[in-house]
Order: C-alpha cells, then sequence, then structure tokens
C-alpha cells in the first residue's frame, strides 16, 4: 500500500540564500547564489557574528556533494540474490513498515531500535524522537551524539544542572586572558574560531594547551602540557591542589555560589605536584604556571574537547576541570568560565529534542512522571504507553541480532560501522540483524548492509533549525531544489508512521510547523525554546536557549546570577583518577589515539567524496614520534600494521615530534581496512556510556616499505 503525503518544504524564492554549513557544531553563516548544484556558490556569511564571514575548507567546498555522481537518487531494496536494486518509494517504505511491523509482532516492541544523529535538524531530531516513542513505542533510540558530546553533557548537568556546550557566546573567547584549551585542537577541527583566539591574543590574553599531541592549537600555545593519555582527571586535580596551596581559590564564590567543596578539598590534598607531575608527565613548575595564569591574570576560560570526555571516566575528567573553573570562581563572567567545543553540527539540539534513550524534548528526562506526562499531553497519547529508558548507541548496537536484542533497525544519518569504538564487532552484529534500513544521501558503508537504503535531501535543498556550539537556534534555509527521487527525512518519518496507523500524529503542513509543536514540547523544560519562532530567528540572527516566552530575549550568556540547581548553586564533585578501561602493558605497550583531520568530517562518508577534500588527505596517516621509529626501524612513509586486542590495521607512517614517543594517533575518517575503530575499546563512562574512543592499548605487529611502483589509492 503507498500514500502519498505532500513534501513539507516550498521552492526556493530567491537564488542568494543565507544559510549554515552542514557539518561541524560552529555553524559558520554562508551566503549560497545560484539556485542549482551545478552553479551553487558558497561564502561565508560576514554578518554572522559566529564565523563572520570566514570558513574552513569543507565549508568551502560543501557544494560539490549536491550534484555528486556518487549520491543516491533512488531508494535501494535488497534482492532476492543478495544485490541493492532500485525501487520505487512505497516499495521501499512498505517494506520498512512491514519488517517492523512484523518483528514487533513476534518479538515484542523492544526488538526494533533507531539510531539517529548530531547532523539531524531540530525538527527531524524531535519528529524521530517522537516516532520511536509514539509509534514504534521502542525504548531503543539513541544516536551518534552519544559518542561526541555525551560526558560533557553529563558532567555539565551535574555540576551546573544544565548542559549547553558553550554557556556562554563565542566572543567571549577573546575576552579570557588566560584560555586554558584541554584536548581539543580547535585550529584544525573548528578553524573559523582561530580568529577568536587572534583577538584574545591581541588583546594580551595568554593559550595553555593540554593535549598528547602538539597539534597546529597546542603550537601556537604560550604553554603546552603535553599531558600522558587518559590522565586530564589527575592533572585537574593537580591543579586544584595548587590553587588551594598556592591560596588562589576564590573564597567569596564558593561560599555564595558551589556546595561541596570541601570533601574535593581534602580528595585533592592526595594530588601533590610531584605525584601528579608522575601521572600526567607534565612538569611541577608548568602545573604552577598554568595555575597562576589561570588565577591570577584576569578573566579565565577552560574549555574541553574531546580528549578528556571520550573516554570511560570522561565524566569525571570535566568535572576535574568544572572543579577547577568553580574554585577559582570563573563561572558567569564576562570572558570566564568552563564550556565544551560540542563537535557535531546539531550536536547540542539532537540531545535537546528526544534522540537520547533517556531523554524526551526539552531535555526532560524519560524517567520523570512529570516530564512524561508533559510530553505525552503535547503528542495526545496516555503517558503510560511511553517506553522508559533504552539502551545507550554503542549498547543499542551490540544488542542487534543478540537474545532479547534488536532484530530490526532504522539509522537516520549516522554511519555507524565507522563511526562505532569496536567497529568489525558493530559491523558483525549490524550483519545479523533480522532487517535494516539506512536513510543517506551516499552508499556509506552503513548503507551497504543494509535491507534497504533511502535517499534523503541534502541541507541546502531543505528547512529546519539547528543549535550551534553556543545555544544559538540558528535557521538552515532552503536554497534550491532537490533531485527528483529524494525525500527529507522527516517526510520519511511522516510516511512510515503513516503505513504504521499514526498520520494523524504525524500531519504538519510544514517544517515550521513541526517546529511549533517542538516548541510546545520543550515549554518549561531545561533547553526551553518556547519563545523561539523562525521569525525571530531571522530577525536576531539567531536566539540563544533557554527562551521561555516570545517576549524573552533568550539567554546568551548562563550562571550570571544563578546556577541551574534547585538551589542555585553549583555542585562540587568528588572524583579519583582511575586507570583508563585498558593501559598499556607488557604485550601491548603503546597508547593509541584518534581524531580529526581538517579536511574531513566524522566517518568520511562526504568529505572522501569531494576531490579537495580526499585530495589532500586520502588515506589516513600514523602518527608516530622519532624515537619510536628509531626502535621500530622504519622510516617516514613506510607502512606498520598496529594491533589491538579487537582488531589490526595497516597505516601509512607519519613520523612526527608531534607526538609523545609512547603513543600512536591516527584520525578515524576511514571505513574498510584503514578504519582506526577497528582497534577502539568499547569501553563505556558509567554515567555517560561514552565509549573510550581516545585511548587503546596497541602493538605494532608489522613494518614494510613502501612499493614506490604502486600508485597510493584514494579510500
Ligand atoms: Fe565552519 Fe565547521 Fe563548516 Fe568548517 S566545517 S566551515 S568550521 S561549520
Amino acid at each position: 500500500m503507498s500514500f502519498a503525503l505532500p513534501q513539507l518544504d516550498a521552492p526556493p524564492t530567491t537564488t542568494s540564500t543565507r544559510t549554515h554549513c552542514p557539518y561541524c557544531a560552529f555553524q559558520c553563516g554562508t551566503v549560497l547564489t545560484g539556485d542549482n548544484a551545478l552553479s551553487l556558490k558558497i561564502e561565508g556569511d560576514a554578518e554572522f557574528p559566529v564565523n563572520a564571514g570566514r570558513l574552513c575548507v569543507k565549508g568551502w567546498s560543501a557544494a560539490e556533494l549536491l550534484g555528486h555522481p556518487d549520491r543516491l537518487l533512488k531508494p535501494l531494496v535488497r534482492g532476492a540474490f543478495g544485490e541493492l536494486l532500485p525501487a520505487s518509494w512505497p516499495v521501499a517504505l512498505d517494506r520498512i513498515a512491514d519488517a517492523f511491523r512484523r518483528i514487533q509482532a513476534e518479538h515484542g516492541l523492544d526488538a526494533v531500535g533507531l539510531f539517529g544523529s548530531g547532523a539531524l535538524t531540530n525538527e527531524k531530531a524531535y519528529l524521530l524522537g517522537k516516532f520511536a516513542r509514539v509509534t514504534l513505542r521502542t525504548p531503543h533510540m539513541d544516536y551518534n551524539g552519544r559518542y561526541c558530546m555525551s560526558s560533557a553533557a553529563g558532567a555539565g548537568n551535574k555540576a551546573f544542572g544544565i548542559d549547553r556546550g558553550l554557556p556562554f557566546p563565542v566572543s567571549d573567547i577573546a575576552l579570557s586572558r588566560t584560555l586554558f584549551v584541554v584536548g581539543s585542537n580547535p585550529f584544525d577541527t573548528l578553524p573559523p574560531i582561530a580568529q577568536w583566539f587572534e583577538k584574545q591574543r591581541t588583546n594580551g590574553g595568554r593559550l595553555i594547551v593540554a593535549d598528547p599531541r602538539r597539534t597546529p592549537t597546542a603550537r601556537s600555545a604560550d604553554l603546552h602540557l603535553q599531558l600522558t593519555p587518559g590522565s586530564d582527571l589527575a592533572l585537574a586535580n593537580g591543579l586544584l591542589f595548587i590553587a588551594i596551596e598556592e591560596k588562589l581559590v576564590d573564597a567569596e564564590f564558593i561560599s555564595s555560589r558551589t556546595n561541596g567543596f570541601d570533601a574535593v578539598r581534602r580528595t585533592v590534598l592526595q594530588y601533590y605536584p610531584a605525584r601528579v607531575e608522575q601521572m600526567t608527565g607534565v612538569s611541577e613548575s608548568a602545573l604552577r604556571q598554568t595555575v597562576r595564569w589561570l588565577a591570577e591574570s584576569g578573566p579565565s576560560m577552560i574549555l574541553t574537547g574531546r580528549g578528556p570526555e571520550q573516554q570511560s571516566k570522561g565524566v569525571d575528567s570535566v568535572l576535574g576541570f568544572i572543579n577547577l573553573t568553580l574554585a577559582l570562581g570563573l563561572p558567569g563572567k564576562p570572558g570566564a568560565g568552563f564550556g565544551t567545543l560540542t563537535g557535531q553540527g546539531n550536536g547540542q539540539g539532537g540531545r535537546e529534542h528526544g534522540q537520547k534513550a533517556d531523554q524526551l524534548p526539552g531535555y526532560r528526562l524519560i524517567e520523570v512522571d512529570a516530564h512524561r506526562e508533559h510530553v505525552a499531553r503535547v503528542w495526545g497519547v496516555d503517558p503510560a504507553s511511553l517506553p522508559r529508558k533504552g539502551r545507550s548507541a554503542y549498547e543499542l548496537l551490540d544488542s542487534c541480532g543478540q537474545p532479547n536484542g534488536i532484530r530490526g533497525l532504522l539509522v537516520m544519518g549516522s554511519n555507524v560501522a565507522v563511526a562505532s569504538p569496536h567497529s568489525g564487532s558493530v559491523i558483525e552484529r549490524l550483519k545479523s540483524l533480522d532487517f535494516l534500513a539506512v536513510c543517506d544521501s551516499f552508499a556509506n558503508e552503513t548503507a551497504e548492509l543494509a535491507d534497504v537504503v533511502l535517499p534523503v535531501k541534502q541541507w541546502a535543498e531543505e528547512d529546519g533549525t539547528m543549535t550551534n556550539l553556543e545555544g544559538r537556534v540558528i535557521r538552515r534555509r532552503k536554497a534550491m531544489a532537490s533531485p527528483p527521487g529524494v525525500k527529507s527525512d522527516l517526510d520519511i518519518i511522516r510516511e512510515l508512521a503513516n503505513r504504521l496507523g499514526h498520520a494523524e500524529k504525524f500531519t504538519f503542513a510544514s517544517t515550521e510547523a513541526v517546529f511549533d509543536e517542538l516548541r510546545l514540547a520543550t515549554a518549561g523544560g531545561t533547553a526551553d525554546y518556547a519563545g523561539i519562532s523562525y521569525d525571530r530567528i531571522d530577525r536576531e540572527d539567531g536566539v540563544f536557549w533557554p527562551c521561555p516566552s516570545e517576549d524573552h530575549p533568550g539567554t546568551p550568556r548562563l550562571f550570571g546570577e544563578r546556577f541551574h540547581h534547585a538551589d542555585g548553586k553549583a555542585k562540587f564533585h568528588v572524583i579519583e583518577h582511575r586507570p583508563a578501561g585498558e593501559e598499556p602493558d607488557a604485550e601491548f605497550p603503546l597508547y593509541f589515539t584518534t581524531g580529526r583531520y581538517q579536511e574531513h568530517y566524522n566517518s568520511g562518508a562526504q568529505t572522501r567524496r569531494v576531490a579537495k577534500l580526499s585530495g589532500a588527505k586520502p588515506i589516513p596517516r600514523l602518527q608516530l614520534h622519532p624515537e619510536l621509529a628509531t626502535l621500530l626501524g622504519i622510516e617516514n612513509d613506510w607502512f606498520v600494521t598496529v594491533e589491538s586486542r579487537r582488531g589490526r590495521v595497516e597505516f601509512k607512517v607519519e613520523v612526527s615530534i608531534g607526538i609523545r614517543p609512547d603513543t600512536l594517533f591516527a584520525p578515524f575518517h576511514w571505513g574498510g581496512r584503514h578504519a582506526a575503530n577497528l582497534l577502539t575499546n568499547p569501553a563505556l563512562d558509567p554515567t555517560s556510556r561514552m565509549p573510550e574512543f581516545k585511548l587503546a592499548a596497541v602493538r605494532v605487529v608489522a613494518v614494510r616499505e613502501p612499493d614506490f611502483s604502486a600508485p597510493e589509492v584514494s579510500a
């Protein structure tokens, strides 16, 4: 049976459109000129205050994907002989609805799962969450933002009572006198942010970077703390010890605006400088210099990235730096405080509107009765009908095909076969599913395993909203028509809901109408969007949440008067250093850590298809220190096979003094034989369920010289 629903987005009305880059959380403003894939030009939007006209190489080249020859333009359905074959939309959608209906009838509601994405607009994230809870009634929905922001989110909620990546506008960076960046390389991952660092430097500010690698950001720092991988938490406690010992803490702030400092002070007495120097590899003089600059030079800011966060102790590591920030009395003042640099385009909004297994729209919690009742009222359903908390991202994937696990899965906008830790195991789990459906623009490594693949619209072809790393809600605006044969993710959700008997709850006249229902669902919640409208975003160039009413100005800076716990105070947390899920030992003696190239984004499914980007970085290179190269008897451009307890990968070597001799680094943008995540450890943080992407124990098991007669093949 097929249903024809009207498409949600109206045709574009102008040939010059202000919108935003499709990739990372900086969500640079862009101006698109032209109305088709071949002629579209992208310029940085000088009026948008976050990037002020600058873009990185990914943003400049994003239009190449719109008319790319690899683009999926027809649904694909797996045929009787195992190959993916073109099919009509009704056939493909019926196949998904029939499979989900059959699996749930035979194995229960919990046997189907949904996996969303930090790339989806707020409207899509919201509607996908509603589809999971209202139509499928499965608890098992999560998204790839779990792999990105969940530890910082968990720590922010514990300490401040709220999770917003930056609790201040990004322009505050320029006001800070000392900026301390921990485990992030924004000069490569968010290059236009460098303008705020430059302004900070021009204003006389200093930069400190903690990172096991000497990244471009670390190279520009006044002080680089090249710490041992996994020692971030000990570093944070050690810095707090020095702040207390040297009487640099802000006693008035601690007593009037926080709880729990005494217990933390007693704990950090164990983190005296000589011990922390041994644990972290950072000298006592550098530790003391860091604290003095943070405490004495004016407004100071601490920003964390995925380094401390993507660990099995990620929440505690972030809490360690929040403890330090609170002890120094930094939050709530211009140019000061704690923030985290969000990764994915809508990683922030994605988790505010119900994609996480434990959350409902507005950052409401699925296990809290009052929260369930509010959202159920908006959705017109019985609160008791809403499922409870489901499995987190890795746990959801790891249950696929297992007894009492997921048997049917829909993945929307996420390449989980490349992006997940221990990816070899995840691929086997996906293969063991009864049914897998994927919505994407390209046949990525996950789509290759699917029974049905649905081709979707891209960023320049649709309307919606995103929430950037500052908590600023912005408009994605349609600049051109989509090619015939593709649909919006929103249309796909609506058509599936229609087939599964819930058409009336998924009937919307426009994308804006979805947003208007989202506003109602978030009203009164922590992430309150009730006062944000498309018109306001247009007029004000974005609105910061929380914004509870249309006459509320929005909240660019949090914590000036109060934190978001009931008593208005922030909470210190006692945290202790503990080993990673896996530490180097005699068998696997080296640390392995992962990260990003400037030229690529996430699993690389898009950027590996852009000629300029794949030309610059065709394959992942394994960064390795010259001392280790000598020990292994290898040279630059040779190949080594690296093995962990989970898999092995052959990498081409880049010998570099930019890394510690005990550590190997590789980017994670490739799948297949180049997949760094074949090696990574799925040990999970107990609170955030974040996998330990940043630290695995490995060994080098083979080396070989390059074969110069064979051309290098792009992956
Ligand atoms: Fe800006 Fe990020 Fe896009 Fe680069 S990838 S242009 S930093 S939004």
